[in-house]
């Protein structure tokens, strides 16, 4: 009899313990910052008169983090930045003045339109889940993220389940090495690995296809190019200094920086004497 009571009470223990690890998972799932706002948001201007004119022209703009840094603190860093509050700014002066985003995607498959813009975020850190994310979905824009994969759940960078939402909520992801190395010091075997293993695990562990690189440190020459076509990619990405023309060299796609050292007014510049 005192056996049947204990065991009666292993049971109760037991599912009491799966009860409660089941409850945190729900109440994780539900603090996701989208709460309140539309899973898949409305993208802003899409229905403009600019959005419908083909065009062969698309700004990229290359951002790292959106967080708060102190320029004496880490004065690297504040470099890589942009504050969460002058991002919202910059949000909102492109939805007020006509731009709307588009993937890289939508480069492959030609459908650019006028006033075309690409927020690309490099190596993936998490405070574009924190602090990017919401903002973009506030003001309608969508995102590129450029990902790190062996950088996947490690300490500031994005986690598996973060990146899943992201792709939920329509966010591009592509593909930025395994390791974020200078591929042009690679042997060919190591090569292989940063670029094919790299897509290889974002499909198959997040549903997607990928057919963009970001080079890492801006650096690929030929044999890198030619690899990645080779390996399926349908765009290279790097950090030289331009608009993205449909016209040119698929491999060779620049972008402007975005960063703390552009003021309000230096931003809009940016955009305004961009070659369109
Ligand atoms: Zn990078």
């Amino acid at each position: 009899m005192k056996k049947l009571f204990f065991l009666a009470l292993a049971i109760l223990f037991i599912s009491g313990c799966f009860c409660a690890k089941f409850s945190i998972f729900s109440r994780k799932e539900n603090s996701r910052p989208d709460q309140g706002l539309a899973f898949k948001y409305p993208l802003s201007n899409t229905d403009s008169a600019d959005a419908k004119e083909p065009a062969k022209k698309v700004l990229i703009l290359m951002y790292h983090y959106v967080r708060k840094v102190q320029k004496e603190d880490n004065p690297l860093g504040y470099k890589l930045s942009v504050d969460p509050n002058a991002f919202s700014e910059q949000l909102e002066w492109l939805r007020e003045n006509g731009y709307h985003s588009v993937s890289t995607k939508d480069i492959i498959e030609k459908k650019i339109t006028r006033k075309s813009i690409i927020l690309s975020f490099d190596d993936g850190y998490e405070d574009f889940y924190i602090e990017a994310l919401p903002r973009l979905k506030k003001y309608g824009f969508s995102a590129t993220c450029a990902i790190i994969v062996n950088q996947i759940d490690t300490p500031h960078y994005l986690s598996k389940n973060q990146i899943r939402e992201l792709v939920l909520s329509g966010i591009e992801i592509v593909s930025h090495s395994m390791n974020h190395p200078d591929l042009t010091a690679l042997d060919s075997r190591e090569l292989e690995d940063e670029l094919k293993t790299s897509k290889d695990v974002l499909e198959s562990e997040f549903g997607i296809k990928v057919e963009t690189f970001v080079y890492p440190y801006g650096k690929f020459d030929e044999n890198i190019e030619e690899k990645l076509k080779n390996l399926d990619y349908s765009l290279g990405i790097t950090t030289k200094s331009g608009t993205a023309s449909l016209t040119k060299n698929p491999f060779k796609l620049p972008r402007r920086r975005v960063d703390n050292r552009d003021s309000f007014d230096g931003f809009i510049k940016k955009i305004q004497t961009s070659d369109w």
